[in-house]
C-alpha cells in the first residue's frame, strides 16, 4: 500500500484521531497553517473528489460541520477546503477535506 492516508486508515502510520466512524477518519494536520486545521477523509480510497460519491463527500461535510462546533471554531467561521489536481495544490492522491479554523482567512487564496 502506497498511498499515505490509505497506511493512516490501516495505523501503520501514527496521526492525531479527532474523530473516526466506519467511513470516516479526522486527523490533525502534521503542518498546521492555522490553530485548528483537521483533516477529513473517507475510509475508502478515491483519488480525488472526481471519483468520490455524492454520499462520501456528504460524510466528509457533516463530520466537519461536527467538529467545527467541537473545536469552537463554528461560531466566528471557518474554512473548508478540498484541493483537487495539481493546480489545485492537491499533493496527497487521496480524497481529503480541509478544516481550518481559529484565525482569520484572506481570499483569495494563494
Ligand atoms: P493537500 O496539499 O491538499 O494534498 O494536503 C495534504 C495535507 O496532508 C497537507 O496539509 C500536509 O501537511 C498533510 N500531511 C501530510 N502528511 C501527513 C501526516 N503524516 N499526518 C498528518 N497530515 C499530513
Amino acid at each position: 500500500m502506497n498511498c499515505l492516508f490509505c497506511r493512516i486508515i490501516a495505523g501503520e502510520i501514527p496521526s492525531t484521531k479527532v474523530y473516526e466512524d466506519e467511513n470516516v477518519l479526522a486527523f490533525r494536520d502534521i503542518d498546521p497553517q492555522a490553530p485548528v486545521h483537521i483533516l477529513l477523509i473517507p475510509k475508502k480510497h478515491f483519488d480525488s473528489i472526481l471519483e468520490a460519491d455524492p454520499e462520501t463527500v456528504g460524510m466528509l461535510t457533516e463530520v466537519a460541520k461536527k467538529l467545527a462546533v467541537e473545536e469552537g471554531i463554528a461560531e466566528n467561521g471557518f474554512r473548508i477546503v478540498i484541493n483537487t489536481g495539481d493546480e489545485g495544490g492537491q499533493s496527497v492522491k487521496h480524497l481529503h477535506m480541509h478544516l481550518l479554523g481559529g484565525r482569520s482567512m484572506e481570499w483569495p487564496p494563494g
